[in-house]
């Protein structure tokens, strides 16, 4: 099995039919639709609730929150999570300008962990020049992690640039997961990445995602088995090839409470 943790359907810049998503996750079992932000967060988080309903074995959507101006109250996400029958909820602290730790969304983790909502934290490049890089810091979710220990958190893009924050609050938290979206075409950024998650023992902490449409899930497959090869003739330390496929046929959606066939 194989599960696709990024994609969009509607972010800015997404050009892409809900048709085209389908398709381009062929390769996959099943994906994690992120909604995006917009001047409507419930008529974004309805967009992908209405294509999730097409495919309900393949798509899993989540609703999109911004803690600081939205409805943060248990009925609300009570509703989201039987009327739209979304999964979780994906937040942009960078893009959007909240500090992941401001005091509503405090409040919106308290109801997210009372509902079992798992949370991703989409902080990922490329950033506008006003999105507050310093938001995206996943250091900034060890609070987070801490005080809402039932609470299953996913760091988007393994948090990049940050990475090795990411990796020490893999190392930390239990409750905490990294998305390792790549970017086929940063080979080297990709080997990085997994060997810096080798070498901390955490690549077990690790979900597959392609950021579709920015991403290809087959590409992503393809490079992640393949970067071995390209150092094979050199001295550079590598990572078992099985270790690497743990990874892509991970079932994240067990691992987040997600049911699924
Ligand atoms: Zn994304």
């Amino acid at each position: 099995m194989i599960i696709d943790c990024h994609t969009h359907i509607n972010c800015p810049g997404c050009d892409i039919s809900t048709e085209d998503h389908f398709a381009a996750s062929e390769p996959v079992d099943a994906c994690i639709v992120l909604a995006c932000p917009s001047e409507s967060n419930r008529q974004s988080s309805e967009i992908v609730a209405r294509y999730a309903a097409k495919h309900p074995k393949k798509m899993f959507g989540f609703a999109v929150v911004n803690p600081v101006k939205d409805d943060i109250s248990k009925k609300y996400w009570s509703g989201i999570l039987d009327d739209l029958n979304l999964k979780g909820a994906v937040l942009y602290c960078a893009g959007e300008g909240f500090h992941p730790a401001h005091s509503r969304a405090l409040q919106f983790y308290e109801v997210a962990q009372d509902l079992k909502l798992p949370l991703f934290f989409h902080n990922a490049l490329p950033f506008t020049a006003d999105s507050v890089l310093e938001y995206a810091r996943p250091s900034l979710l060890d609070e987070i992690a801490q005080k809402f220990k039932g609470l299953k958190i996913v760091i988007g893009s393994m948090g990049l640039p940050f990475v090795n924050e990411t990796i020490c609050m893999l190392a930390k938290h239990e409750n905490v997961f990294g998305d390792l979206t790549v970017n086929p075409q940063k080979v080297w950024e990709v080997y990085n990445t997994v060997l810096v998650a080798h070498e901390a023992d955490v690549l077990g902490r690790l979900f597959f995602g392609s950021g579709l449409p920015f991403g290809k899930p087959q590409n992503c497959i393809e490079t992640l088995l393949g970067f071995n090869k390209l150092f094979a003739d050199t001295n550079l330390p590598t990572v078992p090839r099985e270790k690497i496929r743990e990874i892509i046929e991970r079932d994240s959606l067990a691992i987040l409470g997600i049911e699924h066939a």
